[in-house]
């Protein structure tokens, strides 16, 4: 690789033609989780053990394995982690007392509840009734407020992972202009707050689209980097994608794949093939922004323990 190409980020491959930087999520999530290591040990001699505890209502496939991961994430780390089950029928009223009693309980800093809920449990009471300061996955308004106004509590776990990635990957978004496809309460919408802050790590001239979006392509041709949060497998194509821009793929999306044993495989919502060839960087899925958001997840929970302490 020239060094002209090098500071610019570029990479080489074996043709000598100029790549994509294919942003490794993984290896980034655990260079996070070692400079965690001297923050849970300072606890750990406190006589502190972060804890989390995670509350799984029914039996959805897909939350089952992501509360199973951020569980053996957690055990890998050194944090204590509980895993509270409950039915799928169970009332709302038996979901807010358990989450009560993991408000009450000092071993627990951090709560999740994971969604989707189902029917019989409004998803608003669950959010409202988690502790401000045990709350994690920064959904409840006081933290949401608290990231909109720039003074965050926790870092909401997926956005402040593409934060992450974006800065340690080089492509720093201040003055870029950010597209994000996708305006979700999760993803979209707190990553857009994050990113328009005068701070550190954002300052980015940020745009979100949506499904009522007049000409969506129109946007994303514009982005110096592209944020794809829509759960829609491989709708963004290389024609929606400026030359040299730099891509994050957010989507999570199960499509058929006979050549498969599970019989599906796992894509985002970039057709990374094809986009990765126009492009100056791009995160893959897998391997990409899932990662990471377990990494912020258990940053969340360390600095819940050391909040704990300071009341
Ligand atoms: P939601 O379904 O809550 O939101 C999707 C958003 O995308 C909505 O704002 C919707 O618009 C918009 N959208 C959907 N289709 C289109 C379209 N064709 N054109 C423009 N906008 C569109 O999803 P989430 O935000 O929860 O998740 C998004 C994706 O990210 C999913 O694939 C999910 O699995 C993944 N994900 C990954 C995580 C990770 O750790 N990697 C964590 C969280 C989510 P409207 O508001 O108008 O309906």
């Amino acid at each position: 690789m020239s060094l002209k190409a090098f500071n610019a980020g570029l990479h080489l491959d074996a043709g000598g033609i100029v790549a994509a930087q294919i942003i490794d999520g993984k290896a980034i999530a655990d260079r996070i989780r070692e400079e965690l290591k001297a923050r849970l040990a300072r606890l750990v001699s406190s006589g502190v053990t972060p804890g989390l505890a995670a509350v799984l209502v029914g039996d959805n496939p897909g939350s089952r394995l992501y509360v199973k991961m951020k569980g053996e994430a957690s055990e890998e780390m050194g944090l204590a982690h509980w895993t509270v089950r409950m039915p799928e029928d169970t009332p709302q009223q038996a979901l807010l007392a358990e989450v009560a009693r993991l408000n009450a309980d000092p071993q627990v800093h951090g709560i999740l509840v994971q969604q989707p809920l189902p029917p019989q449990i409004s998803t608003e009471a669950a959010v409202l009734a988690v502790d401000p300061r045990k709350d994690v996955d920064c959904f409840h308004p006081e933290n949401v407020g608290r990231v909109l106004i720039g003074n965050p509590r926790f870092a909401p776990a997926t956005p402040a992972g593409v934060v992450e990635l974006l800065v340690r990957s080089g492509n720093d978004p201040a003055g870029k202009d950010v597209v994000i496809a996708g305006r979700s309460n999760i993803v979209g919408k707190p990553l857009a707050a994050l990113l328009m802050q005068k701070a550190p790590k954002a300052n980015a001239t940020v745009t979100v689209a949506h499904s009522a979006t007049k000409d969506l392509a129109a946007h994303t041709r514009r982005a110096d980097i592209l944020v794809a949060a829509m759960g829609a497998p491989r709708m963004i194509t290389a024609d929606m994608v400026k030359e040299g821009a730099v891509v994050i793929d957010v989507g999570i999306n199960r499509i058929p794949d006979a050549t498969k044993k599970s019989g599906y495989r796992t894509v985002g919502d970039v057709d990374f093939a094809a986009v990765k060839e126009k492009v100056r960087a791009i995160s893959p899925v897998p391997g990409g922004v899932g990662p990471m958001t377990i990494a912020m997840l258990l940053s969340n929970t360390v600095h819940a323990a050391e909040l704990s302490l300071q009341t």
